[in-house]
């Protein structure tokens, strides 16, 4: 994973363009990923599918022709959709495109002008002290024209048609944990969970952050209404513990499955609470879409230094984090996909037990009689599709032994189905 990271690590992606069509290419290398192309212009919900963007160069050279900032040596020194410039200004007209961080003066900042009409520099706040009175000759050769919005999906197949989403986007340029490493994670996750034989499919997305995830819904009203939960892999690489946001409801089986995992993982974490920021949940998330999608992260997005800078290199990502975050993430997915679902034949109430003997099952039971009965109200409950076996288990507090039991006497009575 790390490998790949650091083979990645050079591209300049963004929302649109060649690199993040270098990247899904490079990504085809591990797993068989469709590249999918959705033209510019393309409206999707409220937003629309922007002019794709690319960049060859850029620099600002002072009055002797020297190079003060020269964007081959770091993509990040150009606000990723720059509009192309090339003239001489002085220093006043050039300080408003500057960005640097004051606070972390050896760091580049990571900014884009996605939708905004402008253009601008990222450098270090140290290196500002070269700007002095004076002509700059300032250039961004970049082009925003009529192409499309690139993002790659494989599909592995399971036994069944109900879905599990895996989301990561591809569009921050030359930064590692934030978020080749989400993107080494899903790809060695699809590489691994290719060898296995599956009951759900998997559908993987490397997708640019915000509009990728609007793009895929927009065009996929089908298609997500067989999704059951997910994940967005994002910030999986630095070296702090494990950090799980929840999904929108925080009680899904996503949510139940992964503190499960977590617990038993025996080394610290976090859960966190659903909000409405971050990366794709939200999309995933929006009331009219509402699918139990978390978001796996290690260290959470904007609360370590290095976050959105040129320090998020390939030193601060290792293969340790990789490796402990893959291993949690395909614990989860094994649990969801191990356990049985079933489908309530009578949700409209509870159905009539005693008419088809069940209570007199529950009696048998002896000493476990009530915990029995229990038992069988929470699958009953639970089985709207959303949960399997484990799930109930873990929501109610009841042994997973007596759940099955439960469910296998509901089968048996055809008050639940299997799906
Ligand atoms: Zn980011």
């Amino acid at each position: 994973m790390h490998d790949l990271i650091k083979k990645l690590f050079p591209l300049c992606r963004s929302i649109t363009g060649k690199g993040v069509r270098e990247t899904l290419k490079l990504v085809g290398t591990h797993i068989p990923l469709a590249i999918c192309e959705v033209p510019s212009g393309t409206k999707v919900f409220d937003w629309e599918v922007p002019l794709e963007w690319n960049i060859t160069d850029a620099y600002i050279k002072n009055s002797v022709g020297e190079k003060l900032i020269d964007f081959r040596n770091s993509n990040l020194h150009v606000a990723s959709y720059s509009r192309p410039v090339h003239k001489t200004m002085p220093l006043e007209e050039l300080k408003p495109h500057l960005y640097t961080l004051p606070g972390q003066p050896k760091a580049i900042p990571y900014r884009t002008t996605y939708y905004e009409d402008t253009w601008g520099f990222c450098l270090k706040h140290e290196d500002l002290g070269k700007f002095t009175d004076g002509q700059y000759e300032v250039c961004i050769d970049a082009t925003l024209t009529q192409g499309s919005l690139t993002y790659g999906e494989y599909i592995l197949h399971g036994s069944s048609k109900h879905e599990i989403l895996i989301s990561t986007h591809v569009c921050h340029p030359s930064m590692c944990n934030d978020n080749l490493s989400g993107i080494a994670v899903a790809t060695y996750l699809a590489k691994y969970l290719s060898t296995q034989k599956l009951q759900y499919t998997y559908r993987f997305l490397f997708i640019p952050g915000t509009i990728g995830s609007i793009t895929w819904l927009a065009t996929h009203e089908e298609e997500r209404k067989d999704i059951l939960c997910g994940l967005v892999l994002t910030g999986v690489g630095d070296r702090g513990p494990i950090t799980y946001k929840k999904t929108r409801p925080g009680t899904t089986e996503m949510d139940l499955v992964m503190e499960h995992v977590l617990k038993t993982h025996n080394k610290p974490y976090k859960t966190i609470d659903f909000y409405p920021y971050g990366y794709d949940e939200r999309q995933y998330s929006a009331p009219g879409i509402n699918l139990p999608v978390g978001t796996f992260m290690r260290t959470q997005h904007g609360t370590y230094p290095e976050y959105h800078t040129s320090l998020d290199n390939t030193d601060f990502v290792n293969q340790e984090s990789l490796k402990d975050s893959l291993f949690v993430v395909t614990e989860v997915l094994k649990q969801i996909d191990d356990s049985p679902r079933y489908q309530n034949m009578y949700p409209k109430g509870e159905p009539n037990l005693g008419k088809r003997g069940l209570y007199k099952a529950m009696n048998t039971q002896a000493a476990g009689g009530k915990k029995f009965q229990l038992a069988m109200l929470w699958v009953l409950n639970l089985s709207d599709g959303k949960h399997n076996l484990l799930s109930i288990s873990l929501r109610s507090g009841i042994d997973y032994e007596k759940i099955k039991q439960a469910a296998e006497a509901l089968e048996q009575h055809r008050v639940i189905l299997k799906i």
